[in-house]
């Protein structure tokens, strides 16, 4: 497993990052379903202070990461305060820039939610995590209410887990196992959506809909929702 978490950093560089746009599902609650969230402010970009504050605590945590400069691409896509992960112990495919309040929380559900969820439940580790990505430069997708509106994939403080492999070869995907006929399986989905939903803002499972049949979608951006 070393070999590929070394291997990670030179996977990932060659893609430029702006050339990296990965889809993804929907990602906002409709106006029904928002009014019964908590009303946290939205946060803004990151200070330099608030950033360099997260880089210190993923650095203390243990994972190697490199910072990103600021970029403003247009039309209310930018990347502001983020990384690249670059190992976190477990290879994670797909990842680019993610806003580093995003990557600290990310790291943490991977390293402290899913992997001892996996061990525990599945008797089995996971070694690499699948994702469909994390900055985009488009709106919203899956909600008619919020089409025109910048995802938070727009800043990068959004990513979408498609799925896992474990170390006994097992493959786990949201799409074929959000509902699986393995009661453990469905244990462990179970059990990680309700970790995310502790860490991160906003999460979207394929219960909340349609657009979401293949991933959790998780951000941090102003909402405070968990489906
Ligand atoms: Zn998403």
């Amino acid at each position: 497993m070393r070999v590929l978490v070394r291997l990670l950093p030179a996977l990932l560089l060659p893609c430029l990052l702006a050339a990296c746009i990965f889809g993804g599902g929907g990602d906002r609650p409709t106006p029904r379903q928002s009014a019964r969230q908590s009303a946290r402010p939205a946060p803004s970009a990151p200070t330099s202070r608030e950033t360099r504050q997260c880089e210190a605590n993923l650095t203390r945590a243990g994972y190697s990461f490199r910072s990103l400069p600021d970029r403003d691409f247009g039309g209310g896509c930018s990347i502001n305060g983020a990384v690249q992960l670059l190992d976190i112990g477990v290879p994670v495919t797909g990842i680019k820039a993610m806003r580093c309040g995003l990557a600290d929380k990310f790291t943490g559900w991977i390293t402290h939610g899913v992997r001892p969820a996996a061990i525990q439940i599945l008797g089995s580790d996971v070694v690499r995590v699948e994702t469909f990505g994390t900055y985009a430069c488009r709106n919203i997708r899956g909600n008619a209410a919020y089409s025109t509106k910048r995802s938070e994939h727009a800043s990068a403080n959004a990513v979408d887990i498609s799925g896992f492999t474990l170390a006994d070869g097992r493959h786990i995907t949201i799409e074929k196992d959000w509902n699986s006929s393995d009661p453990q399986i469905r244990r462990f989905m179970e059990i990680i959506h309700r970790s995310a939903c502790k860490r991160f803002r906003t999460v979207l499972s394929p219960d909340y809909n349609s657009a979401h049949y293949n991933h959790f979608h998780m951000d941090m951006g102003g909402g405070t929702f968990c489906r």
